[in-house]
């Protein structure tokens, strides 16, 4: 589960992604809003954490220029604000939710478990590909009718390959899907998993494309 923070108080910003990597979501921390808007922009979040007092660009700004490109990522609005009238500022420009601070981490944890459950409760179509199924909803697999129990990070690379089968993913690309950017990774973590998606389906189901990426084939 790969959150993306955007919070430019130090002390606060260690404190949530300390408090939250027991809990198992990956996160990763910008401190700025332009920064936070690219990032938002060109890779896969499942939830974003928002601060609105931001260096470079507003919360509001960043949330706005997300909602005008129809980024359907679950935004929870960070204010120090109490004013009402940021709150619904904020909720008007397509957050999904907003916390007051200061406020308690293990409230934070339950609006974002709140969250994440809507949004896991939006459809998202089955994704189906020569004899595999998976089904984001349920995160179950089969493959010729048979289900097939993939560990998490399997499961996450095939959804990134089989949303857009043609397209070809950098090596980066996945990396940062299965592992956010300061998760310490063994060099060839990414070619193991490919290697068990393979044996677990078919050999030629994931193609190398040699020093760029991997492709499932149209
Ligand atoms: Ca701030």
């Amino acid at each position: 589960m790969r959150i993306l923070l955007v919070e430019d108080d130090q002390a606060l910003g260690e404190g949530i992604r300390t408090a939250l990597k027991p809990e198992g979501y990956t996160v990763d921390w910008l401190q700025d809003g332009a920064s936070a808007l690219h990032a938002l922009s060109h890779e896969s979040f499942e939830l974003a954490i928002l601060d609105l007092g931001l260096p470079r660009m507003d919360g509001l700004q960043v949330l706005k220029h997300l909602r005008a490109a129809a980024n359907p990522v679950p935004v929870l609005v960070l204010t120090a604000r109490d004013a009402t009238s940021d709150r619904i500022a904020g909720l008007d420009a397509g957050a999904d939710d907003y916390l007051i601070k200061p406020f308690d981490v293990a409230e934070l944890k339950a609006r974002l478990r709140a969250l994440l459950r809507r949004s896991f409760q939006r459809p998202q179509p089955a994704l189906e590909y020569r004899g595999i199924r998976l089904d984001p909803a349920s995160q179950m697999v089969e493959y010729q009718g048979q289900a097939i129990n993939l560990p998490r990070k399997e499961f996450l690379l095939l959804h990134e390959l089989l949303i857009q089968p043609g397209r070809v993913l950098t090596r980066d690309k996945l990396q940062q899907a299965l592992y956010g950017w300061d998760e310490e990774v063994e060099s060839n973590a990414l070619e193991v998993h490919v290697h068990h998606l393979r044996k677990k389906f078919f050999p030629e189901l994931i193609r190398t494309v040699r020093g760029v990426g991997y492709l499932v084939d149209k």
